[in-house]
């Protein structure tokens, strides 16, 4: 590896976040590559519909995700298909060490890789995922077609797809764990006004039911009673936030007690060079257009970040 040469940046991770300060990054002219273990979009291409993106009133997840990687492209972005294992900071570069063995050195490092559905940590959970209970509806729910699913959670992403689920299943029944739902008001009336929902309130998920065939119910706890009740169905997915996928974020960058990346409005992480953006970072909102924009910013850092260290102040 001696000799390598040292990059002005490289990306980890390719949702919203990654590729857009991929564009940026190509627009500023910096030599910026961008490593992505999957498809590019990270968690957009689990998403059904995205009617939130400015500009655009509906687009599938999908679609938003290769429109991004081919504007990305169309700079010039180069993108290395591997998985990053380690993220190595350094005085005069950092470096990501890939799962071939390779390494890639650049002088600034932006952390963009998402988080992950978080799990109920319920009995039945792990032993039946894949055989009815599922993190996503627009990867499953076909299967469920005239079923009854089960829908854990009252976030906005518990509630959309519940309505995707709706167009597919004949029942979905949310169970959440309060008396009000957490979701923005939009989605709540679209929930209200859709008869093959059902909502029940103060319910926590104590076990995922199966027999050989797969998921058969849920038992549920009524937190204001205690009771304790079984909800048939066939199928069970969990939406109850989700987890900062922080395993690559190196010692001495500053995390919160979730695990998210705490970081400046520069998105500069408490080490220098290193960036986190998306999902990853602890901030208000986690949507495509707030992931968006911390992409722009912290390239734009970046890039500012890279001439000072090349000029040597
Ligand atoms: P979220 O907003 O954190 O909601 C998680 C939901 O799960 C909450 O209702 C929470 O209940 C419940 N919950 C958490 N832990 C639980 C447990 N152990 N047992 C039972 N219920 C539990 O997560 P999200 O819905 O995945 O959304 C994450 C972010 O993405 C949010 O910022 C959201 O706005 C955004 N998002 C936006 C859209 C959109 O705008 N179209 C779509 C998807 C996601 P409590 O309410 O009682 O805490």
């Amino acid at each position: 590896m001696q000799g390598q040469a040292v990059r002005d940046l490289v990306i980890v991770g390719g949702g919203p976040g990654g590729l857009t300060a991929g564009i940026y990054a190509m627009r500023a002219a910096l030599d910026a590559v961008l490593v992505e273990k999957g498809v590019a979009g990270g968690q957009m291409n689990n998403t059904d519909i995205v009617e939130n993106w400015p500009g655009t009133e509906s687009i599938t997840g999908a679609e938003l995700s290769a429109a991004m990687a081919a504007h990305a492209a169309a700079y010039g972005l180069p993108v290395m298909s591997r998985e990053v294992v380690e993220v190595e900071p350094g005085l005069d570069y950092h470096t990501v060490r890939l799962d071939n063995g390779d390494e890639v050195r650049a002088l600034a490092v932006i952390l963009a890789t998402g988080g992950r559905p978080r799990q109920l940590g319920v009995p039945g959970e792990n032993e039946n995922y894949g055989r009815g209970v599922s993190y996503c509806a627009v990867c499953d729910g076909f299967f469920f077609r005239d079923r009854t699913v089960v829908v854990v959670g009252g976030g906005d992403a518990a509630l959309e797809e519940a309505l995707f689920l709706a167009k597919i299943a004949r029942k979905v029944h949310i169970v959440h764990r309060r008396d009000a739902f957490r979701a923005g008001k939009i989605l709540q009336q679209r929930v209200a006004e859709t008869p093959k929902i059902a909502v029940h309130w103060n319910r926590i998920v104590t076990e995922i039911v199966a027999d050989d065939t797969g998921v058969t119910g849920v038992r549920l706890q009524d937190t204001q009673e205690g009771g304790s009740e079984e909800l048939a169905a066939e199928g069970v997915f969990i939406f109850i936030g989700f987890a900062p996928n922080n395993a690559l974020v190196p010692a001495g960058v500053r995390m919160n007690t979730a695990g998210f990346v705490i970081t400046d409005e520069r998105c500069a992480t408490s080490v220098d060079g290193v960036f986190a953006v998306g999902d990853l970072r602890e901030k208000y909102v986690k949507q495509i257009v707030t992931a968006a924009a911390d992409g722009c910013v912290a390239a734009q850092a970046a890039a500012h970040y890279v001439e000072e260290k090349k000029s040597g102040r």
